[in-house]
């Protein structure tokens, strides 16, 4: 039997307080059937943006309650499977993403997906590689909008959050509620203009739990890499914040003091951006995995 969270359960924001749409153990295969970030209001490009539902941005399917997940625990999601509808949205918004100060009028842009490829114009075709943009779970404190990242996940806006990877949040409340949404078809690191290719779609994942194990901010594990994720309103801050969490896991794992650990991350880790545009910013570390073993 598969579990499905239809996209008629939608939340705005990450909370405890929100019901949960659905309960499963862990060990279970759950699929999320998501809206895209404008709640699928955009269907042409003709549509003046300002128009929009504004109160309808950023829905996230679920959430899904981890039966036995409590605070101090990890919720390991593994992405079996992300797949999407057959166009994606992107827009151009006065004031918003890097270039928001110069452009002048909206616009919308819709782009049909053929056989795994984004049709930007009638020459440039771009290959889909569908992410997550906002997964996360209730948050310790305050209900978090949708919009915004932090040590819970949210709008992390992660290129690296794809098939194959598997991501760990910490779980800070019973069932840790486990929300969605906000796919990309594609998305270059940054995000600069913020919107990726917007589409809707479906995730299939598979939950399991790690008991007593506590973690502070997200981590993910793609391929060959380890990934330590840190959000914060500075950038450079969110880019220390994941080189010291990467550090930490370093000095606890290979026995390192801190000086031998500071030098193996400068040797072969990366610093890399999630993204630049959301009300906080994302930055990710990552270390090959082969330094683990
Ligand atoms: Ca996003
Ligand atoms: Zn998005």
């Amino acid at each position: 039997m598969t579990n499905l969270i239809k996209s008629d359960r939608l939340i705005y924001s990450m909370s405890s307080e929100n019901k949960p749409a659905l309960e499963v153990d862990p060990g279970s295969t759950v699929v999320f059937e998501t809206c895209d970030c404008f709640q699928n209001q955009i269907s042409s490009s003709e549509q003046p943006i300002e128009k929009l539902d504004w109160e309808k941005i950023n829905p996230a399917t679920g959430p899904l309650y981890v039966k036995g997940a409590e605070k101090g625990d990890t919720l390991r999601i593994e992405i079996l499977k992300i797949d999407i509808n057959d166009y994606g949205v992107m827009a151009a918004i006065p004031g918003g993403g890097i270039f928001g100060g110069n452009i002048g009028e909206s616009s919308i842009k819709i782009l049909p997906i053929i056989e795994g490829k984004a049709i930007f114009n009638d020459s440039i075709y771009i290959p889909c590689k569908p992410m997550i943009g906002v997964i996360g779970v209730a948050p310790d404190e305050a209900a978090i909008p949708n919009g915004e990242p932090g040590s819970h996940g949210g709008n992390m806006d992660n290129s690296k959050i794809v098939e194959g990877a598997v991501l760990y949040l910490p779980v800070f409340h019973a069932g840790a509620l486990l929300a969605m949404g906000d796919l990309h078809a594609a998305m270059g690191d940054g995000e600069v203009m913020v919107t990726g290719i917007e589409i809707a779609g479906k995730v299939k994942v598979k939950i399991d739990l790690l008991k007593n194990h506590e973690i502070r901010n997200p981590i993910l594990e793609y391929e060959d890499k380890v990934y330590t994720i840190a959000s914060h309103e500075d950038l450079l801050q969110a880019v220390k914040i994941s080189a010291e969490d990467m550090l930490y896991r370093v000095i606890r794992k290979l026995h390192m003091d801190i000086n031998e650990a500071g030098m193996l991350l400068s040797a072969i880790g990366n610093t890399e951006i999630c993204q630049v545009v959301d009300p906080k910013m994302t930055a990710r570390f990552s270390m090959p995995k082969w330094v683990f073993k």
